[in-house]
């Protein structure tokens, strides 16, 4: 097993800087990986450090980004959320990229990576499969062919997403393993990458070893790096609190990042809180201690031996043990608070939104409006929420009134 030193570094990564970096945060995160993934991994950090500096990279990278993605995403004022919280509410809406989430902005970046690396096959891990249709377009944008590891209760539930990813024209390889959910199809993909070093792994999520938590938090970090410019030129000031849901913390370090260096800006992640209990939750930082897991080391949820447990989230999405060394580094400090959302707050939230805005938010981001509706009641303050994805592929489960 290959292990990094583990010592303080910068958290912050802006796509207008450029950063060296060793891939901790704080004690968290570094590189825990068989010895066969070293070279591979150490040459995609290597590659990502100089394109990352190279000004036609960024250039490719916002042509897809404004060209095919549809950004900037709108910071949408929220007018009847916002009376009926008591506080003033803008909506990043990510639901409005191409293929409905943000997921796509990291998989535009990692799959121009690839093409400068001269990848052959992309492999990628999806639970709710929106990330499995984020990689298999970017794959079918790039001509580059994709599988798509994704757990066979997950292709039972998620029946939409499973036909889009195979019309895209990836291969789609289902896993019966373990619970045969997100931490399975990671296990399953890493495992193939591990056979198939020269393979290109799309990771999905802030999650797994360097230099993935890095690549994924600079790809996203245009969220945050958006909001902060649309929100000082619409009201002139800095919110005083931002909101985001997190499965392995992607959406959230996006918006998050825009803002870290804001010290007056409270942030808050909505974990998806399940039933709220030690034995029924998906929320990692509230429920979890620090564990080595897929890679990285960060919070995992665990049981008494300390080896990593199921997750119980309504919201596939957020249904994941483990999550971002960076957001385990900003909970120790303070910078961020964390707060489980239970399923049943959730459920209302994204019938509250469809109700109030026309706008139906996936269940995931539900957890945000949710934790946002509680911490701003009648408190007149000035307010982001990320809108990570749209409810479409919540809508026939049953989730309306
Ligand atoms: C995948 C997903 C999430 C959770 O993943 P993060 O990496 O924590 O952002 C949240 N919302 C939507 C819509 C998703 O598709």
């Amino acid at each position: 097993m290959e292990t990094t030193t583990l010592k303080q570094d910068i958290i912050v990564s802006p796509l207008s800087e450029m950063l060296t970096f060793n891939g901790t945060y704080g004690n968290y995160g570094g590189s825990y990986i068989p010895d066969v993934l070293t070279k591979p991994l150490e040459d995609l950090a290597n590659m990502f450090d100089s394109l990352v500096k190279d000004p036609s990279f960024n250039k490719e990278y916002i042509h897809y980004l404004k060209q095919f993605v549809g950004r900037p995403s709108p910071l949408y004022y929220a007018k009847r959320l916002s009376e009926y919280v008591g506080s003033t509410i803008y909506l990043k809406r990510e639901d409005l990229n191409h293929t409905g989430s943000h997921k796509i902005n990291n998989c535009i970046g990692q799959i121009l990576v690839a093409k400068r690396m001269g990848a052959k096959e992309i492999i990628a891990e999806t639970g709710a499969g929106q990330h499995g249709v984020a990689a298999a377009t970017a794959a079918a944008l790039m001509g580059i062919p994709c599988k798509v590891f994704m757990g066979a209760k997950d292709i039972k539930r998620q029946a939409l997403n499973v036909s889009r990813i195979k019309l895209l024209g990836a291969e789609l390889i289902p896993t019966e393993m373990g619970t045969a959910t997100l931490k399975d199809a990671v296990d399953i993909a890493l495992g193939y990458y591990i056979d198939h070093p020269s393979s290109f792994y799309m990771l999905g999520s802030q999650v797994g070893p360097h230099p993935y938590p890095r690549m994924v938090g600079y790809f996203q970090s245009v969220i945050g790096q958006e909001a902060r410019n649309q929100i000082l030129n619409v009201e002139g000031r800095l919110p005083q609190a931002i909101f985001a849901c997190i499965g392995g913390g992607s959406n959230a370090i996006g918006l998050f990042s825009g803002f870290l260096n804001d010290t007056e800006v409270q942030i808050y992640g909505a974990e998806g809180g399940g039933e709220a209990t030690k034995e029924n939750t998906a929320a990692t930082l509230t429920f979890g201690k620090p564990t080595i897991f897929q890679g990285t080391y960060s919070y995992c949820l665990v049981d008494n031996e300390g080896n990593p447990i199921e997750s119980h989230s309504i919201a596939a999405g957020l249904d994941y043990p483990g999550i971002s060394p960076q957001h385990a580094y900003l909970k120790d400090s303070n910078r961020a608070c964390y707060i489980p959302v239970t399923d049943n707050d959730a459920i209302d939230a994204f019938r509250l939104l469809s109700k109030l805005e026309g706008i139906t938010p996936a269940i995931e981001s539900s957890h945000a409006i949710a934790l946002a509706a509680k911490v701003l009641k009648n408190k007149e303050m000035l307010a982001i929420i990320n809108l990570s994805g749209r409810g479409d592929k919540d809508v026939d489960r049953d989730l309306e009134e």
